[in-house]
């Protein structure tokens, strides 16, 4: 509920923004695409709720400890799920399927709050499976659910580019400035700064680049195009044709 707010009120509150200082110029058939696609993936999230609810519960009654929630517990809960994310978010960079369906997330060619919500429908069924560990460790279902929250509204966040650069945040967190080099489309970006709400992982395990300087954003292989379907579709497409490629 928090996070659909903050989500909506976000969108709004820069929207206006945007309107106010570029007018028409703002490429608005883009963010509606992203809208769309964002109001399926949210229905989508929610009609597998219930799944989502009894496996956690499932799973935590077979975890053979259970820790009891506590500021310390939480923040190495919040820790857990954070390097989880970067390690799937990575994953799905690495392998060709993954990136298939992650795609979708980088062919958007505007910067902005709406660019967040562009996300591969199929994975919005699984994504938040994919913290299923934590609980099987002993951290409650509910402090995992919680921390996903945070984390999922630090990751909304970062998507503008009416932030720029932070200092020292930028060393810590994933901010605007770094999430930014990750959608960079041309360049290492998106084999950089994979981290959900921090910085830390990517720093340990060589990942980490700071932004430089203003480029292009989206894919330069994928044509733009602003039928959401196309775009969920257009990952799969290249996926196979370089498959057929590679038999030949
Ligand atoms: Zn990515």
């Amino acid at each position: 509920m928090y996070l659909a707010l903050l989500v909506w009120g976000g969108l709004l509150v820069e929207s206006l923004f945007l309107l106010y200082r570029h007018g028409l110029s703002v490429a608005w058939n883009e963010q509606a695409a992203n809208l769309f696609i964002l109001i399926v993936g949210g229905a989508l999230r929610i009609s597998v709720r219930g799944v989502f609810l009894v496996v956690f519960v499932a799973v935590a009654a077979l975890a053979p400890v259970h820790w009891e929630t506590s500021p310390v517990s939480a923040v190495l809960c919040f820790l857990g799920v954070d390097l989880i994310f970067y390690g799937w978010h990575r994953f799905l960079h690495h392998h060709p399927f993954g990136f298939a369906l992650h795609s979708v997330h980088h062919t958007g060619h505007t910067f902005s709050l709406s660019l967040a919500g562009r996300l591969p429908w199929p994975l919005r069924l699984v994504d938040d499976f994919v913290c299923l560990p934590l609980v099987l460790v002993g951290f409650s279902p509910l402090l995992v659910f919680l921390c996903m929250g945070v984390s999922f509204a630090a990751q909304y966040l970062v998507h503008t580019n009416l932030v720029g650069r932070l200092g020292p945040l930028d060393w810590l967190f994933n901010t605007p400035s770094n999430h930014r080099v990750h959608h960079h489309a041309q360049g290492p970006g998106q084999r950089r700064n994979f981290g959900a709400a921090l910085m830390v992982w990517d720093r340990l395990f060589g990942t980490y680049q700071a932004e430089e300087g203003p480029a292009p954003f989206g894919l330069a292989d994928v044509p733009a195009s602003h039928n959401p379907f196309e775009i969920q579709l257009a990952g799969f497409k290249r996926f196979f044709a370089q498959r057929k490629q590679e038999v030949r």
